[in-house]
């Protein structure tokens, strides 16, 4: 079914600056407080946060069928559960009343005063209440660096990789919206050459550049979703920092894997960026050798061509672009991951939040961590002022940004950014 909403000719009665992440064909989902202290749903064009909720009351929506408090929510996740064609319906319908031609709400101010808000306005919210999230690791790259660091540079790929889109259930209670600050956490580690472990803080924090897809109600238990069906179950996503501690993770992951050097803090980007919406951003992924078993073959443009970049900005400093990657280097695909996670008859729920696992390219200077990128401390980066950076320092705020472009139309998610502030010792 062509979207409508994704004609790349069409433009907006709002304004939309040049290289706006936000034209009329991205109509993203989010949730934010407006200045009367209200929470509602919204969405966006151009600097402009548009009030679901209040669009909804005086009527621009009777077409479809919603429930009336569908939008005057905390969080996306019961019209997630409304399920694809919903959102299309609804999609396409924004799209319709703030397309330049038509009258019907550019020409009410009255209306326009309760529903518009410029940005400053509005404090952004986290979109969903994430149930349940897990993140994956599916990039070639990323998992041969790390192998090769953390482990054997001979036999980087551990067995399974290439069979299996490799995963942890992570911990969804310290997932927080961009603009909100973290604490350096205090932990274990084993000092190099020492034999009993340290508590202090991390020396080693660092970001990962990742991208994450929220779902809506997939199956029921015991029972999985097939591979062709799987992306019928993908709202949307995000940008997506996950922070980690690497000397922390260095000393605790084995054999369960991450712990507490992941949970301390997973920063992402407040708007949704519907699955629909990057549909003309399609390309191929990477081709899999060996193939895939059967559940796990997914036919045509199975990735999107997303570009992805990490800045680092001191305390009162420029930002330095340190990372320059891209989504569609992913090596399994969400249709991949989302299949593989409920095979054994997982249950997978509205609101729930999958990472893509670090995004890391072929070259040194697309890789998605600084671990990766300062080859574990040994290749510092110079940033614009001439500070040397190993991992972030206290003060830093790291800034992931992510966009599309394609024949004119750039469809983008903003930003995550997140400053980190010194430890809260107990020592
Ligand atoms: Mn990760």
């Amino acid at each position: 079914m062509p979207e409508k909403s994704n004609d790349p000719h069409k433009t907006s009665w709002i304004p939309v600056p040049q290289n706006s992440d936000f034209p009329i064909q991205n109509i993203p989902f989010g949730v934010f407080l407006t200045r009367d202290d209200v929470i509602t749903i919204g969405t966006r064009i151009g600097d402009q946060a548009i009030d679901l909720g209040a669009l909804h009351q005086l009527g621009y929506f009777k077409d479809i069928p919603l429930t009336d408090d569908i939008f005057l929510q905390d969080t996306l996740n019961d019209f997630i559960s409304d399920g694809k064609k919903t959102w299309r319906l609804v999609r396409n319908r924004i799209s319709e009343i703030f397309d330049s031609g038509n009258p019907e709400l550019q020409g009410n101010k009255e209306h326009q005063k309760i529903v518009l808000f410029t940005m400053d306005e509005v404090e952004m919210q986290l979109p969903v209440q994430i149930g349940d999230y897990t993140d994956f690791y599916s990039s070639k790259e990323h998992a041969t660096n790390v192998g090769k660091m953390f482990r054997d540079p001979e036999n980087a790929l551990l067995p399974n990789w290439l069979h299996i889109p490799v995963g942890y259930h992570g911990r969804s209670s310290t997932i927080i919206p961009s603009g909100t600050p973290i604490r350096r956490p205090m932990g274990q580690t084993l000092p190099k050459g020492s034999t009993s472990p340290v508590y202090g803080a991390s020396k080693m924090v660092d970001f990962e550049l990742e991208m994450a897809f929220i779902t809506t109600d997939a199956n029921i238990m015991g029972e999985p979703i097939p591979i062709e069906e799987a992306e019928d179950y993908i709202f949307g996503l995000v940008l997506f920092n996950d922070w980690s501690a690497r000397d922390m993770q260095k000393w605790e992951y084995v054999p369960l894997g991450p712990f507490l050097a992941k949970n301390f803090a997973s920063s992402i980007s407040p708007w949704i960026v519907t699955l629909d919406a990057l549909t003309p951003f399609r390309v191929p992924s990477p081709a899999q050798d060996p193939e895939p078993l059967p559940y796990l073959q997914q036919k045509g443009d199975k990735s999107y061509d997303i570009h992805l970049e990490v800045a680092i900005t001191p305390d009162k400093g420029e930002p330095t672009t340190v990372t320059r990657s891209n989504f569609r280097h992913m090596y399994w695909t969400m249709a991949q991951q989302l299949t593989h996670h409920t095979v054994n008859g997982c249950k997978v729920n509205s609101g729930d939040m999958m990472g893509s696992g670090t995004i890391s390219g072929a070259t040194p200077d697309s890789y998605g961590s600084m671990l990766e990128l300062a080859w574990q401390g040994t290749q510092p980066i110079t940033l614009s002022n001439g500070e040397l950076r190993k991992s972030i320092n206290d003060l830093d705020t790291v800034t992931l940004k992510g966009f599309c472009e394609k024949d004119g139309l750039r469809i983008g998610f903003g930003e995550v950014s997140t400053k980190l502030l010194p430890a809260l010792t107990t020592e």
